[in-house]
C-alpha cells in the first residue's frame, strides 16, 4: 500500500527523520494559510499523487511571494498531472503539500528495499540524486552504492559508515546522516515497509541532511498488524476495479489487453497469461480467485471482468484442487444469470468434481466454449478476439 508524500513525511517526523516544515492543503486558501505560517520564502507547492516524476511534469513549483503561492496552488490543484509513472491518462491532483523552501548544496539519493534474493534489507544510495536517478541506474550503475543489512543483526555502525563514506559526505554531515539512516531503518522495520525512497535527500549549506521527498510503500500482507496505517489509504489513487476486487479478497491486477482471465492460483495465472501471449492475444487482467474460492467470490470475479469494457472475451482456466469444480461452475452460472454474457467465454476445467462441474455448466445452457486442454483453450480464445 502506497501513501502520499505528506503522510510519509508525518511518519518520518515520528521517527526523527528530518523533513522541511510544511502541511497538506486541500484548497488554495489552505495553501495560502500554510505558506504564511512558514515564515518566509521561497515556499514549495507540491502536487500530492501516488506517482513520482512530479517535478518534470509541472507538479512541483517554487513560490517567492504569497500571490505566487495563490497562483501556483490554483494551477496545480485540479490539474491532471502526467508523469512517466502515471501513464498517459495522468492523475487528478486533489491535494497539495506546502513546504518551506530549502537551500540545496547537493541532491543525494537514499532508499531501503526488501531484497528477496539475499533475504535482507538493502540500502541503496547515490551522490547523483534528484530527478534523473533512472538515468544514473541505466548509465552509471557504479554510482549507486548497495549495502545489505541482515534483519536479524539489524543496522550497525559499519553499515552507516559504509553508506556515509560511499556518498563522500563532508565530515560534519556524517553524524546527522547516520542518525537519519538508522532512524529510517527503525521506521522501515517497525512498519513492515517494502520500500522507502528519499529522492532527493539534500545536503544543506550548513551540512545538515533533510528528506526533501518521501515515498513509502507498505507490505500489504502485514497491514493487519498496523490498523493505524490503514487509515492512510487513499482509494482515489487506486484502480477502481482493483479496489472492488480487493473487497472480495480476489488477487486482481488490471492490464491493457482484451482477454479477461479467471484462474485459480497465482502460478497458474502467470502460465495462463504466457500461453495467451504465445497464441497471439493479450491478457486484460490477472485474476487469481485463490485455491479455496467460494462460489460467491467466483461470481464477483466474473462480474468485475465482464464490467471491464476492454474485455472482448474471457478465458476461464481452473484446476480444481481445494477449489471444487462444481462450486466454481455454480459461481459462473450465478454470475451469468445476473450479468448476462454477451462475449465469448472459453472454459478449461480439470480436477476435483470436474464431471459435476461440467454438468452444471452444460445444464445452465450458457453460451460457453469448452476446451480440452490449456493449449486448446489458448487457441480458441485467440481466435475469439481476432
Ligand atoms: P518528484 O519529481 O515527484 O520526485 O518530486 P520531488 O519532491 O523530488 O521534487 C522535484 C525537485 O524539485 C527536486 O529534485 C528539487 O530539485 C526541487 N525542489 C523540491 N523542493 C525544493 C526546495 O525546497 N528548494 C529547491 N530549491 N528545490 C526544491
Ligand atoms: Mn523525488
Amino acid at each position: 500500500m502506497k501513501i502520499h508524500e505528506y503522510q510519509a513525511k508525518e511518519l518520518f517526523r515520528k521517527y526523527n527523520v528530518p523533513v522541511p516544515e510544511g502541511t497538506v492543503a486541500f484548497s488554495v486558501d489552505e495553501a495560502k494559510q500554510t505558506a504564511m505560517t512558514l515564515g518566509g520564502f521561497p515556499v514549495v507547492v507540491k502536487a500530492q499523487i501516488h506517482a513520482g516524476g512530479r517535478g518534470k511534469g509541472g507538479g512541483v513549483k517554487l513560490a517567492s511571494s504569497i500571490e505566487e503561492v495563490e497562483t501556483l496552488a490554483g494551477q496545480i490543484l485540479g490539474m491532471t498531472l502526467v508523469t512517466h509513472q502515471t501513464g498517459p491518462d495522468g492523475r487528478l491532483v486533489k491535494k497539495l503539500l506546502v513546504e518551506a523552501g530549502q537551500k540545496i548544496k547537493k541532491e543525494l539519493y537514499l532508499s531501503l528495499l526488501v531484497d528477496r534474493a539475499t533475504a535482507s534489507i538493502v540500502i541503496m544510495a547515490s551522490q547523483d540524486g534528484g530527478m534523473d536517478i533512472e538515468e544514473v541506474a541505466a548509465r552509471t550503475p557504479e554510482r549507486i552504492i548497495k549495502v545489505y543489512v541482515d534483519p536479524l543483526l539489524g543496522i550497525q555502525g559499519y553499515h552507516l559508515r559504509q553508506v556515509g563514506f560511499g556518498l563522500e559526505l563532508p565530515g560534519a554531515a556524517m553524524k546527522p546522516f547516520s542518525g537519519l539512516l538508522s532512524n529510517l531503518y527503525k521506521m522501515f522495520v517497525a512498519n513492515d515497509c517494502s520500500m522507502v525512497e528519499i529522492n532527493p535527500l539534500i545536503l544543506t549549506s550548513d551540512d545538515q541532511v533533510l528528506a526533501l521527498d518521501a515515498k513509502v510503500d507498505f507490505d500489504s500482507n502485514a497491514l493487519h498488524r498496523h490498523k493505524d496505517l490503514l487509515a492512510l489509504r487513499d482509494l482515489d489513487e487506486e484502480d477502481p476495479m482493483e479496489v472492488e476486487a480487493s473487497k472480495y479478497n480476489l488477487n486482481y491486477i488490471n492490464l491493457d489487453g482484451n482477454v479477461g482471465n479467471i484462474v485459480n492460483g497465482a502460478g497458474l495465472a502467470m502460465a495462463t497469461m504466457d500461453i495467451i501471449k504465445n497464441a497471439g492475444a493479450t491478457p486484460a487482467n490477472f485474476m487469481d480467485v485463490g485455491g479455496g474460492a467460494t462460489s460467491e467470490q467466483v461470481e464477483n470475479a466474473f462480474r468485475i471482468i465482464l464490467a471491464d469494457e476492454k474485455v472482448k472475451a474471457v478465458l476461464i482456466n481452473i484446476f480444481g484442487g481445494i477449489l471444487r469444480c462444481d462450486n466454481f461452475a455454480q459461481g459462473v452460472v450465478d454470475a451469468a444469470k445476473k450479468t448476462g454474457i454477451n462475449i465469448p467465454v472459453v472454459v478449461r476445467m480439470e480436477g476435483t468434481n470436474v464431471v459435476e462441474g461440467k454438468k452444471i455448466l452444460a445444464d445452465a445452457g450458457l453460451n460457453l466454449t469448452s476446451a480440452v486442454d490449456l493449449s486448446d483453450a489458448a487457441q480458441k480464445i485467440a481466435a475469439a478476439v481476432k
